[in-house]
């Protein structure tokens, strides 16, 4: 077993090593060659050590560079060095972290990094908050959080008796949504296109005067972060409206709400405490491993009203109870890392974090700029959209550029426009990383004919 691990934890090492040099995204050949792993079943048993050798020889050419400082694509954080040790000794223990009978350490990070966590977001001290897979399992138990307590006050018991003859809920949500809010709310029974949908402006931001009149049980789902603007709803007015009209509101802040951490950043989340829930990332801009969301609801009754789960061989306590706050019932101890992360940082290298990446997007925009191409978006936080002219040109553009490997970045349209996305979310992007990525942009960018 030591050597095996061991031999794990050097090839670990050594592709860490080398991502400063390794393509952002995988050669056509380093893609072709996983066909070698396409065997049948294999009917005998083999070496472990072999098999570890075959996923790092053939696996590792076959990455994409995410956990490097030049990966721009989608919203991507890496994993801050810390969380990575961190979880390799969590790999280790191979805890459950459903309960606090069946792993104490895992239960009680939890409990530490949660209070952490509300500190240093800015959000209600008093807040139920699970440890989910990400934003998507986050906006999901939220919304069933919203569904739970809307429902009581109507004298409903939705847990009991479902969705069906229940009284109505109105959703509300931006033009600009991020998918997997819809799907979330297709997940919970109220329907993909069952929303009402208010107009957003032109940096996807809802505009609250076009807020509806809201009666009745009602759910308004705003945003702190646009996946390819990075612009913010104006929480204070609409959170102000929709309480008045006793609505729920819902924050999906997957990135954006660690804006509230970075000085300069945080007006861009003024009011946004004032809601009701709150679903974000630590996969993305926190820097911790995949697989890591949080939910935070402000009356942790309601999450756990839609949590809650009773066996008589489920031995529980009178403190939280890490699966009545989320879907799962057995998973990983997601809060080991994100306490590692926490601890390492402190308030402020993790408002530096945030910072840097906003000042790296602003390098970008103001390079592209000056090279002649069109930046689509107020440049607020992380988030560059970036146009090469038509939208075949910029396709191009993206094209070459993936091929080229210096950096990735995939693409939108966005409102209409075909744009290149530059999402700068990793710890390990650097200044001189930016520098290289911005020439080999401009480069291809000429290349191609842009
Ligand atoms: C990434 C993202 C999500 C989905 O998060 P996952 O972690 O991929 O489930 C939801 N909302 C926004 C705004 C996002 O950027």
């Amino acid at each position: 077993m030591r050597d095996l691990l061991r031999d794990a934890a050097e090839r670990g090492i050594r592709y860490r090593e080398s991502l400063d040099w390794r393509r952002a995204f995988p050669s056509a050949e380093a893609i072709v060659a996983l066909d070698t792993l396409d065997v049948l079943l294999p009917e005998e048993p083999t070496e472990p050590d072999r098999v570890l050798a075959l996923l790092d020889e053939v696996g590792s050419p076959a990455t994409a560079a995410q956990s490097g400082g030049r990966y721009f694509g989608f919203v991507t954080g890496s994993s801050l060095p810390i969380t990575l040790a961190a979880n390799w000794l969590a790999g280790a223990w191979d805890q459950n972290a459903a309960l606090v009978v069946m792993s104490p350490i895992a239960a009680r990070l939890e409990v530490i990094a949660q209070r952490w966590l509300l500190d240093a977001l800015g959000l209600p001290d008093g807040c139920g908050v699970g440890f989910v897979t990400g934003a998507t399992m986050a906006n999901f138990s939220a919304l069933a959080a919203a569904r739970h307590a809307l429902l009581e006050q109507q004298g409903w018991d939705v847990e009991a008796q479902g969705l069906f003859g229940a009284p109505p809920i109105t959703v509300i949500v931006g033009d600009e949504v991020h998918s997997s809010l819809i799907k979330a709310l297709g997940l919970v029974g109220f329907g993909r296109q069952r929303v009402v949908t208010v107009p957003a402006d032109g940096q996807g931001r809802m505009r609250a005067n076009a807020l509806p009149v809201i009666s009745g049980p009602t759910i308004v789902c705003l945003q702190a972060g646009n996946v390819n603007t990075g612009s913010f709803d104006p929480f204070t007015e609409i959170i102000r409206k929709a309480h008045e009209a006793g609505a729920w509101v819902h924050v999906d802040g997957a990135f954006g709400l660690w804006a509230a951490v970075a000085p300069e950043r945080a007006p861009l989340t003024a009011g946004v405490a004032e809601a009701d829930s709150w679903a974000t990332d630590a996969h993305k801009w926190l820097n911790a491993p995949y697989d890591s969301g949080l939910v935070f609801v402000r009356r942790p009754e309601a999450l756990q009203g839609a949590m809650a789960q009773n066996a008589a061989y489920l031995l529980t306590g009178a403190g939280r109870e890490p699966m009545y706050l989320t879907p799962e019932m057995s998973r990983r101890a997601r809060g080991i890392e994100i306490w590692a992360a926490l601890s390492t940082l402190g308030r402020s290298g993790l408002a530096d974090m945030i910072e840097r990446a906003c000042q790296q997007a602003n390098r970008f925009a103001e390079g592209l700029r000056d090279a002649g191409y069109a930046i689509l978006n107020d440049v607020v936080l992380n988030q560059v959209l970036v146009s090469f002219g038509e939208a075949e040109a910029t396709q191009r553009v993206m094209a070459a550029l993936q091929a080229d490997g210096t950096c990735f970045c995939g693409g939108t349209v966005w409102q209409g426009k075909t744009a290149m996305r530059i999402s700068v979310s990793s710890y390990a992007t650097t200044d001189e990383d930016v520098e290289r990525s911005l020439a080999a942009m401009i480069r291809v960018a000429r290349e191609v004919g842009a």
